[in-house]
């Protein structure tokens, strides 16, 4: 099968590669039928990501036909169209049983990272019973690929954490894929200012197109300034962190308000200093987390149900043969206005 596998970092290549086999009961192989690239993706050919080796099968979104089930599945049979999500688990541990899925005792694995993707023809998928969602009949395929990862994240890492409140102030920093998510998902809990904060226009007027009450396309002093005239001087209650870059956390802790929480939802490959004696002064919490998809069945709901519209998120498609561009076109996102690529598998 053609796979994309991580060569280290800077480095990617489309291979051949041998199709997986079931090795535990409780496995399933499932054919992809549609794949995406995320910003973590970049990240691990950064060098960003320790945790995910050579070798490996890069991706960890979409949906699918399962091909094969051990003798120990038994919500999923051949031939059912799945969507996948980029965290394989249990769901019995002490770990699961807290809805903390990335920590499973026995799982906890992330697609694409510490075990092998999605950006394939097939996928491995250890715990199949709670790590696949049946697809419901007649939904939109393309719509569910944003549910493995980018929805989740937002709405869990981002909203739940951040303690998005009716009538609250919120600031989004980074309008790529995944806080475009938050900013959809933050809407489920009406606050009155949903800021969002990035360097490229077009991002920029997708996030006025999906919500956002206002815009700034600046960074460090002058975006904090900005912010501080849009809420009084006060800062906002609940900053979602969603770059992934030591500035960007510098600025959350310069505009959160007094009491209120910055989220952080990037992947960082640093340290980050804490302004300590600031943060402790203003009461203010710092959240971070790795997405565990727990949400993933109500966002499902809120999709089929039209509440919210993830497929706005879609700007650009390929065929796996093409992933190569794929990711020059999902990577050069100033130059070609990509948000979400979808990649076809068949
Ligand atoms: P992305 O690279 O598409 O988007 C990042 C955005 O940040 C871009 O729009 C870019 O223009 C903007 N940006 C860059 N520098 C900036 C600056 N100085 N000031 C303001 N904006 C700036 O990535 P994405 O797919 O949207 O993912 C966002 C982050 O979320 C990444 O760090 C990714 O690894 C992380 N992530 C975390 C989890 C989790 O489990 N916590 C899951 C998925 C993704
Ligand atoms: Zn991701």
């Amino acid at each position: 099968m053609k796979a994309l596998i991580f060569e280290g970092p800077g480095r990617k290549t489309l291979k051949d590669r041998d199709i997986p086999v079931i090795d535990s009961a409780t496995d399933a192989i499932v054919r992809m039928t549609k794949t995406t690239i995320c910003g973590t993706d970049l990240h691990i050919l950064k060098g960003d990501v320790p945790s995910c080796t050579p070798g490996r099968i890069l991706g960890h979104e979409g949906v699918g036909v399962i091909e094969q089930v051990g003798a120990g599945v038994t919500q999923f049979k051949k031939g059912d169209s799945v969507l996948i999500s980029c965290i394989s688990s249990c769901g019995k541990c002490e770990y699961c049983r807290r809805g903390m899925y990335s920590h499973c005792t026995t799982g906890g694995w992330i697609l694409g990272n510490t075990i092998d993707g999605t950006q394939a023809e097939y996928v491995h998928i250890p715990h199949a019973d709670t790590s696949l969602y049946p697809i419901p009949d007649g939904a939109d395929e393309d719509a569910l690929v944003m549910l493995s990862d980018i929805l989740p994240t937002g709405f869990e890492c981002g909203v739940l954490n951040g303690k998005v409140q009716p009538g609250g102030s919120v600031a989004i920093v980074g309008a790529g894929p995944v806080g475009l998510a938050a900013l959809l998902t933050a809407q489920f809990y009406s606050p009155a200012e949903l800021i969002v904060i990035d360097l490229d226009e077009n991002r920029l007027q997708a996030a006025k197109r999906f919500g956002a009450t206002n815009t700034i396309r600046a960074t460090g002093e002058e975006a904090k300034q900005r912010v501080f005239e849009l809420t009084e001087n006060k800062g906002v209650d609940t900053v979602i962190e969603a770059v992934g870059i030591a500035p960007t956390f510098e600025l959350c802790q310069e505009i959160v308000a007094a009491g209120g929480v910055i989220a952080n939802v990037g992947v960082h490959g640093f340290k980050a200093d804490l302004h300590l004696e600031k943060l402790w002064s203003h009461n203010i919490a710092i959240t971070t987390r790795l997405v565990d998809t727990v949400s993933t069945p109500m966002l499902l709901k809120t999709v089929r149900s039209g509440k919210i519209d993830p497929k706005q998120l879609i700007t650009h498609r390929f065929k796996l043969d093409d992933i190569l561009d794929a990711y020059d076109t999902f990577s050069k996102a100033a130059d070609t206005r990509a948000l979400k690529v979808i990649i076809e598998a068949v």
